[in-house]
């Protein structure tokens, strides 16, 4: 089995889902197709959310009302059939209604928000059922909430995943193609939730891995990695294949075309990542496997929404139990460190969830003073550093001549070097770092 994965824009309007159709068609063997919710979906839900949330009744019934039109307009011009349209209409109706009993609910804001943003995945997938029931295909509808379950850290629990969604596909031995939805799942507690934004490439890479898949491709509105971050630099080019390292690194750092955890799941199960371009689907794109890394920088991400916090020691830094005392803190308040910089007097590290930032600086205070840096990137190279590649990091450094550098980490793994600058010098130093390392 293969699990093809579309985003937002491959199923953005009834052409490109019915291109999405024509695409999974040419894939032979049996395959399971991973939706997102249309492009601009997920967005406005949250909007919907947020206007709920705020008392603001009207200002939701009119984005619900303009949602509904536009969603019964894609019935009509996606599917043929008077009786196939009047079926989606009325499960239009009913998920839009189920939205709106959201009004005046005596149910936390948060689970709110996530009931609603679920309706754009449950949308999608059941259009394109419509569709590819009308043309014939032996597809399935398989609730993501049937089988895709997170624990209490928001950690997806594996067992269950494995465990029910083969015993889902071995019920069903004449379907061709299991049709999901992409980003929800259930909560520890058996309620709506959701993969984080972005969270349609986990679900795949998630399902891939626990039917031990042949291969996941990730279909998306471009042709694979890009070199550098294609929102911010000209002249980037595809990269044909990527180490699984290289490839978490880039995702985790901020390369958008991945959700940040998702080739976690493949790389742990050794199922190669195709990353497709629905729009071109001819064009090589890139593979994403176990394979020797070539030496030197490869490609460069950036992550965004970066606080540095510095905690000089008020006894002798490094004296042992200091960086255990600072860790701890951490751990106390669930809160993962991105990077981290040390010196005879002071460590530096890196958090991207503020959630508790106030608490943490506060018990930091106990055993150092403490400096807070908002509103910074980090700027992840990933390539081949192991000693083959000596000389590979001064193209960056020379390249970076004009920017303040905040923090360094280099060694850390054999495929990674990261720097942490001021967000508002990021478009600049990923042009350099493109002319600089790349020559473009
Ligand atoms: P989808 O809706 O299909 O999940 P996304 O918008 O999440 O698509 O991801 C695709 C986008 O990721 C591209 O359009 C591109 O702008 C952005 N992107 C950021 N960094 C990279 C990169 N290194 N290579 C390719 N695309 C990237
Ligand atoms: N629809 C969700 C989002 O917009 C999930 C996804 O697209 O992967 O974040
Ligand atoms: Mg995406």
């Amino acid at each position: 089995m293969k699990v093809l994965k579309f985003g937002g824009t491959s199923v953005g309007s009834p052409s490109s889902i019915k291109e999405v159709a024509n695409i999974v068609r040419n894939i032979e063997g049996k395959k399971t197709v991973v939706l997102s919710a249309m492009s601009g979906t997920t967005n406005a839900l949250h909007e919907v959310a947020d206007y709920i949330i705020n008392y603001k009744e009207e200002e939701a019934n009119q984005l619900i009302d303009d949602l509904i039109a536009k969603y019964v307009d894609v019935a009509h011009e996606l599917l043929n059939e008077k009786e196939n349209q009047e079926a989606a209409i009325a499960l239009i109706s009913d998920r839009f209604e189920y939205i709106r009993e959201h009004v005046g609910i005596e149910i936390p804001s948060s689970q709110i928000e996530k009931n609603i943003v679920a309706q754009g995945e449950v949308l999608s997938t059941n259009l394109f059922i419509f569709h590819l029931k009308e043309e014939g295909a032996k597809a399935t509808l398989v609730s993501a909430f049937d089988f895709m379950a997170i624990d209490e850290a928001n950690e997806p629990v594996i067992s269950k995943i494995t465990e029910a969604y083969g015993e889902i596909v071995a019920a069903n031995t004449n379907t061709e193609i299991f049709v999901t939805q992409g980003y929800i799942c259930l909560s520890h507690r058996g309620k709506i939730d959701n993969l984080k934004r972005g969270g349609s490439d986990y679900s795949a890479s998630l399902i891939g891995a626990a039917i031990k898949a042949e291969e996941i491709q990730i279909w998306t509105d471009i042709d694979g990695m890009h070199n550098n971050d294609p929102r911010f630099v000209e002249n980037t080019f595809s990269l044909k294949e990527l180490s699984f390292d290289e490839a978490a690194e880039l995702a985790y750092f901020g390369a958008k075309i991945l959700h940040p955890q998702s080739v976690i799941p493949a790389r742990k199960a050794n199922v190669p990542v195709m990353l497709k371009n629905t729009f071109e689907p001819n064009a090589a794109g890139t593979i994403i496997k176990n394979c020797d890394v070539p030496a030197g920088v490869r490609a460069i991400a950036a992550k965004d929404g970066i606080t540095a916090i510095k905690i000089k020691s008020y006894r002798m830094l490094m004296a042992y139990g200091f960086l255990k005392g600072v860790f701890q803190v951490f751990e106390n308040y669930k809160t993962s460190i991105d990077m981290i910089t040390t010196s005879e007097v002071a460590v530096s590290l890196t958090i991207d969830d503020t959630t508790h930032l106030n608490e943490i600086v506060k018990e930091l205070e106990e055993i150092g003073s403490v400096e807070v840096d908002t509103d910074l990137s980090i700027i992840c190279l990933a390539g081949n550093f192991t000693e083959e590649s000596k000389g590979a990091s001064s193209p960056i450094f020379n390249s970076l001549t004009n920017i303040p550098i905040r923090m360094i980490s280099y060694g850390g793994s054999n495929y990674n070097v990261s720097l942490v600058i001021n967000t508002e010098n990021k478009k600049e130093a990923l042009v350099a770092l493109n002319k600089g390392v790349f020559g473009r």
